[in-house]
């Protein structure tokens, strides 16, 4: 048992409009080349000549729009050529977003109203493993391809693709997305919720959904350019009961004008009823790959820690991170949202309790905190706390109780760039 052989280099010939399907372990390297024709990795091409290696754990379909023959080295768990896939229907959709960009700008260049000059804003929506997250890289970097800046909106606190699950962000997509390290980190803007799923306090993710908007409106206002790429915006998987109503909620505060459909026909018309009086906004149903890959909730649990993991270590492991040691009163830990009220018996007589779900409250550092994700807040004040985006994240190591002191690692040396730190349910546990 175990300790298979890595089977040869073999070569795999695709025809045209088909892909290959590969999943790679967790442990294992696998490599991909080129060999002849052209190929993409969910909108990214592949490089004519060399090695690209896949990171462990993807799951990825290598497309060729004109037939390609691939060369694949070292392990899979699975790999299989299919013809059957909705690439077409999808490049289709990009041609109309793009056709879209192309009228903002010009509206822009006439000195057209904001209105006009607005390129398209695009909600990706539909259940778990329809292949949301996919279809927006593609949709980005078929775009970047072309040289539009849009921006990606992740809105999906269970499997964040910009950063650490349990926020929300935006990045600018300048260049197709790479294969190997991912939507580009150099700039996103993050807001952080701090757990895995919105009904912990759905209150905060509407407000930090609405801060990011507002900080996304300031930008365009001032930047025509990626004004008229516009935005695409990935959503999470709940679509039912509260989850349906954030993805309205998220259709709103975005002002998004096209929403596309993945993979479930109820969705798609309950969606085409909600907004059937906002004649701006188009529903398009979407069929669903059948190559997406399904995750249970323990694979999904599994893949955010490795997450948090790759934040510190990064996606090869070949990042060291680094450990720093703070006094309990160098730094002040808040938690949005406390859900405590005030008591009963401290109200007047007949006064109703009522909580303020998004009131900030004051944590005291526990070692109830060791494993534990914190956020780095750029707020100055801690009322500020809630309407600012987080510069980063440290990871709690150990609390020492008596000398009063938290040890963290963090992904970059020297000391903290704030004192405002945020509190979370988010947990890793080191191997
Ligand atoms: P969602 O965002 O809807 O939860 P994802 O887009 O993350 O779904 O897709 C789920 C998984 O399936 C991901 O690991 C993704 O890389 C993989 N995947 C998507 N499309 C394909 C495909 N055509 N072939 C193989 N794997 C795919």
């Amino acid at each position: 048992a175990g300790g298979a052989a890595a089977p040869p280099p073999r070569q795999c010939k695709l025809d045209p409009k088909s892909e290959l399907r590969v999943e790679v372990p967790p442990d294992a390297p696998l490599r991909v080349r080129l060999v002849a024709g052209t190929a993409e990795i969910f909108g990214t091409e592949l490089p004519p000549e060399g090695w690209v290696p896949i990171p462990p754990r993807s799951k990825i379909a290598i497309f060729t729009w004109h037939g390609a023959t691939l060369e694949l080295d070292g392990v899979t768990e699975s790999e299989y050529p299919s013809e059957e896939t909705p690439m077409v229907v999808y490049v289709n959709t990009h041609a109309i977003l793009d056709a879209r960009r192309a009228r903002a700008r010009a509206a822009a260049a006439q000195g057209g109203d904001l209105e006009a000059s607005q390129g398209p804003r695009v909600i990706v929506a539909g259940p778990t493993d329809s292949g949301k997250s996919t279809l927006c890289k593609m949709l980005l970097s078929w775009a970047a391809k072309l040289g539009w800046k849009p921006t990606y909106v992740d809105l999906d606190i269970g499997q964040g693709s910009i950063t650490i699950p349990g926020c929300i962000s935006a990045t600018p997509i300048e260049k197709p997305i790479d294969i190997v390290d991912g939507i580009p980190l150099e700039m996103p803007l993050v807001y952080f919720y701090g757990h895995p799923t919105p009904s912990i306090n759905p209150d905060v993710y509407k407000v930090l959904m609405k801060e990011l908007a507002k900080t996304l409106e300031r930008q365009f206002s001032g930047n025509a350019e990626s004004r008229a790429a516009g935005m695409v915006i990935n959503t999470m998987g709940w679509v039912e009961g509260l989850g349906y109503e954030l993805l309205l909620n998220a259709i709103e505060t975005y002002k998004a004008n096209v929403l596309l459909v993945l993979g479930q026909e109820k969705l798609w018309k309950m969606l085409k009823d909600a907004v059937q009086s906002k004649p701006n906004i188009d529903v398009v149903k979407l069929q669903k790959s059948e190559g997406v890959v399904l995750r249970n909730s323990k694979y999904r649990q599994k893949t955010r820690s490795f997450r948090i993991k790759e934040y510190f270590y990064g996606i090869a492991n070949d990042l060291a991170p680094h450990s720093n040691i703070v006094n309990f009163s160098d730094v002040s830990v808040y938690r949005i949202g406390g859900g405590h009220q005030a008591p009963r018996s401290a109200l007047p007589i007949g006064a109703e309790p009522v909580a303020d779900p998004t009131r900030l409250v004051a944590v005291n550092i526990s070692t109830d905190m060791i494993h534990t994700v914190l956020a780095i807040s750029y707020a100055k004040e801690p009322d500020e706390i809630i309407s600012s985006n987080v510069a980063g994240f440290i990871h709690v190591t150990d609390v020492d109780i008596q000398r009063k002191k938290l040890t963290y690692i963090a992904p970059c040396p020297g000391d903290l760039p704030s004192r405002l730190l945020i509190a979370s349910s988010l947990t890793w546990y080191e191997a």
